[in-house]
């Protein structure tokens, strides 16, 4: 990479995680380019990123299956890395429509790492998640744990996996002055908000999600909450789940960047690090958190397992603390109230008044 200040294309960078990238990179004086076809996401988030730092960025609204659209933007910016972000990311539809999701996400990185290669640009951090691991005894899963994706969005995150594996592998062999330098970020659950409470996780329709379901529940747009059984083998019986603050999550994207430049890197390769607290909580655990934040009860009723769900599963973050100096810094507290912050700021998400 190139002398400071550097400039980092932000694929998905008007999506929930990609818009608190962006802040961090922006306040920690990188430029940022951003490429998303905002068909989950607002343009708004761009101007909250804006206000938020102070700071600009340019902002292509392209799909990454655009060849043509990638070569232009390649051709007009020099990028020095890129975060991947951008992708389809809802398990149920990926079960309905895999062919869209291979096609989005499959094709459009693809697409992505050709427009890379061609303006050799071999700089990348991926968004990859923890449904690429294999569902086994062992609850607490380290990078090396048998991978195994169990529907068509994971089956997506590990096929990318793959293609990135072998092409940092082929690199090495041919190309060593400029080989591939990637970083896979296998996430646990990202949770919160900007402590500003300007920009935060809006998701479309009813949430599938644990964090947004009790916001909205909690502010009034939903009745009340089903916990989708309380009969799992953990101490309440509810599910277990390492949830982590989407500012943690994003911090740990800056330590892999600067990770990329290190001599551990000097001659390429592709490495996965898990992004997780490394602590597991319950349903019932999380309900009780936003209770307190709220001073009030949660309407909740017990309702049966949700299909394809696994009792416990929680990281070993141990890798990422001791070669990216990485670890979460926030408490179950600061996600919840931030989660409730963004929530009473923006009753209708970007749509509010
Ligand atoms: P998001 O939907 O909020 O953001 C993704 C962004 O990518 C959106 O702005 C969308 O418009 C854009 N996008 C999608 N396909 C595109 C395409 N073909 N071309 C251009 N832009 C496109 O999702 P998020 O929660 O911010 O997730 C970001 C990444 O992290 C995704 O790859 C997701 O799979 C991964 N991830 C998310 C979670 C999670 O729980 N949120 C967990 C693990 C991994
Ligand atoms: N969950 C729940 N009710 C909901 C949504 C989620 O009880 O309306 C539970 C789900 O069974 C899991 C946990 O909350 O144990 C986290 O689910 P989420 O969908 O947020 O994330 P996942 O780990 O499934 O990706």
């Amino acid at each position: 990479m190139t002398q400071h200040p550097l400039t980092i294309l932000v694929t998905g960078g008007a999506g929930y995680i990609g818009s608190h990238a962006c802040v961090e990179l922006l306040q920690a004086g990188y430029q940022v380019v951003v490429i998303d076809n905002l068909c989950n996401s607002k343009p708004e988030a761009l101007t909250r990123i804006e206000y938020i730092t102070g700071k600009t960025l340019r902002f292509y609204h392209q799909d990454l299956r655009d060849k043509t659209a990638l070569a232009a933007i390649f051709a007009t910016e020099t990028i020095d890395a890129v975060m991947h972000f951008a992708g389809l990311k809802a398990v149920g539809e990926s079960c309905q429509k895999p062919q869209l999701y291979y096609d989005n996400n499959v094709y459009g990185s693809l697409s992505l790492f050709e427009a890379m290669a061609a303006a050799k640009v071999k700089n990348l951090i991926f968004s990859s998640s923890a449904t690429v691991y294999q569902e086994t005894d062992q609850r607490q899963y380290s990078e090396n744990h048998p991978l195994g994706a169990i529907n068509p969005y994971g089956r997506t995150k590990a096929m990318i996996e793959e293609i990135l594996r072998d092409l940092a592998n082929a690199d090495t062999e041919i190309n060593a002055e400029n080989p591939w330098k990637i970083i896979l970020l296998r996430y646990f659950n990202p949770i919160g908000a900007h402590e500003s409470g300007m920009i935060g996780e809006d998701p479309d329709g009813i949430p599938n999600n644990l964090l947004p379901y009790i916001s909205q529940v909690a502010i009034g747009k939903l009745a009340q909450l089903s916990v989708f059984g309380n009969d799992y083998p953990t101490p309440d019986g509810t599910g277990i789940r390492d949830y982590i603050h989407v500012v943690d999550l994003v911090k740990g994207h800056l330590k892999a960047l600067a990770a990329l430049t290190t001599e551990h890197f000097n001659n390429g390769g592709c490495k996965a690090y898990n992004l997780g607290g490394g602590h597991g909580y319950s349903v019932m655990e999380i309900i009780h958190a936003f209770e307190r934040v709220l001073g009030r009860p949660i309407q909740y009723s017990i309702a049966p397992r949700r299909a394809g769900d696994l009792a416990e599963y929680f990281a070993n973050p141990k890798l990422a603390l001791n070669e990216l100096n990485w670890q979460v810094e926030k408490t179950l507290h600061d996600m919840v109230a931030d989660t409730w912050n963004w929530q009473t700021k923006n009753p209708y998400g970007y749509n509010s008044p």
